[in-house]
């Protein structure tokens, strides 16, 4: 369907390896790709407004190069010349990375994040930064200095978070995939929330070079888009051993793609009974027990367990995440980067009077919990009680691993909740990520698929977990449970075709 300006928005419908195709084929060219995508941003963005900077001059030409080197036969990957979006707490050279917070309203990184630069050498062409929490702190991307992110299914309704404006815009077709980051549900509960697929990576996978930390430890990049192939494809782009992360890993079993295939027959499938109790909404549960019977009809071996040690998971999360964050965040301090307040008196007032502009309430928040944690007197009995939770928890899944490939559950307890319904009660919204947690605290790979739409018609998304390295089995399952169903997109994605 042609638009005003002879731009193809169909373009924006397609997956990221189905455009790719095109363009390989000569079909389509990189420059029209990336004009599509940013007229859809333009469309759209007045509503959802899931970008916090859209790079148009850079893109274009960008996509001019790619287009070059495609028709030279220099760039033959599936994935060169398709416009995506980068979540802002990942560096990029010369474009405004904000961490969505007004400390960072001015920083311009003279580098750029490793997964980025694989996703470049790929082809990809970058079309700007994505909304998010502030820091990544946050479950609704309400907490970000430059607005709130609105769910194009309903956009009453929060995008989820902190990777909201990341997985708005794929959803909303403002790009045609998208990278997020994952400290603790980050990428599967927005995916989620908005209808499309994201995965977290087994920790180490991808270099966390460039992506500003928020809990290192737990910190991991991965792909948010509209079906698990594109995810597979792109995962494999950007997974890469880096000397600049002393936490990444060489791994030799990164192709994902291979493991693309619609059988689940005598996979063992665990639903871990602790993720069904009291809590979990209604309908989120119906949807996720009707998606273990497909799995289950096409030979998959499901059943429930105990996993045990759930209720441990959020207080070991928050007390290990503040502290790291407390931590991490005492660079931003008015002199390195970023903002510096106007008037202060001596060196001690500019540092506290730069941190209490700079930082939001959230932000603050975790600072105060993380300095708490680690100080003196309380590091025993809460930090380091919190790590060892964290080991126990890792336990917990080692057993479930001996016996399961894969474990299903919800990506969170209910669907999308309204905007300014969250912020007013934190516990209840860190309570919110009760099944996505555990996995960054074992560093075991995760993937959320839609499954389904509740009766206010917003998404609901599968979880699937693997145990370590084994991204593959996640992949599998998730592909052939996505083979059993067909991608919608929110109207509001197509509404400017009529
Ligand atoms: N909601 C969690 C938090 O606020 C997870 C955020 C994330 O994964 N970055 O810490």
């Amino acid at each position: 369907m042609m638009q005003k300006g002879g731009t193809d928005v169909n373009l924006m419908d397609m997956t990221a390896l189905a455009l790719a195709k095109k363009i390989r084929a000569g079909e389509v060219s990189a420059p029209e790709a990336a004009r599509a995508a940013l007229e859809q941003i333009k469309r759209l963005e007045g509503t959802v407004h899931a970008y916090v900077t859209v790079d148009e001059e850079g893109a274009l030409k960008q996509a001019e190069e790619v287009q070059k080197k495609i028709e030279a036969g220099e760039l033959t990957g599936p994935l060169a010349g398709v416009p995506a979006a980068i979540k802002d707490n990942m560096c990029t050279k010369g474009l405004l990375t904000t961490c969505s917070s007004r400390i960072l309203e001015n920083f311009v990184p003279t580098y750029t994040a490793q997964a980025v630069e694989n996703l470049e050498a790929a082809g990809v062409v970058v079309l700007g930064k994505t909304n998010m929490d502030e820091f990544a702190m946050g479950s609704t991307t309400e907490t970000s200095a430059y607005g709130v992110t609105r769910n194009p299914w309903n956009p009453e309704h929060v995008p989820g978070g902190s990777s909201g404006g990341s997985c708005a815009a794929v959803a909303a077709n403002e790009c045609s995939f998208a990278l997020g980051s994952d400290t603790g549900g980050s990428i599967r509960q927005p995916s989620s929330f908005c209808g499309v697929t994201g995965i977290k990576p087994t920790y180490g996978t991808v270099s966390r070079y460039g992506l500003i930390a928020y809990g290192s430890s737990l910190d991991q990049i991965g792909p948010v888009a509209k079906d698990v192939s594109d995810c597979a494809a792109i995962l494999e782009v950007i997974a890469s051993w880096d000397r600049k992360d002393s936490t990444s890993i060489k791994r030799d079993d990164c192709d994902f793609t291979s493991a693309l295939t619609d059988d689940v027959k005598g996979m063992k499938i665990g639903i871990p009974r602790d993720y069904l109790g009291s809590g979990l909404d209604v309908e989120v549960k119906q949807a996720i027990l009707a998606a273990a019977e497909v799995l289950r009809e096409k030979g998959a071996e499901v059943e429930e367990f105990d996993l045990s040690l759930v209720e441990y998971a959020i207080p070991a999360y928050y007390t290990i995440a503040s502290a790291e964050a407390s931590s991490n965040l005492s660079r931003f301090d008015g002199i390195k980067y970023g903002y510096r307040a106007k008037e202060y008196e001596g060196l001690h007032q500019m540092y506290k009077k730069s941190r209490s502009e700079g930082f939001g309430p959230e932000v603050k928040r975790r600072i105060m919990l993380g300095s708490f944690v680690l100080s003196s007197g309380y590091y025993d009995a809460y930090y380091l009680k919190a790590l060892r939770t964290k080991a126990l928890i890792k336990q917990a899944f080692d057993r479930a691993f001996a016996k399961y490939d894969v474990i299903l559950g919800p990506a969170a307890p209910a669907t999308a909740p309204k905007l300014g319904e969250s912020l007013s009660n934190p516990l209840q919204m860190y309570l919110g990520d009760i099944y996505t947690i555990s996995a960054n605290l074992a560093g075991i790979p995760g993937i959320s698929v839609p499954c389904g739409r509740d009766s206010k018609g917003l998404p609901i998304g599968l979880q699937l977990l693997g145990d370590c390295f084994q991204e593959k089995k996640i992949i599998r399952a998730a592909y052939s449970f996505e083979c059993s169903r067909t991608y919608e997109a929110p109207a509001l994605a197509g509404k400017a075709v009529e």
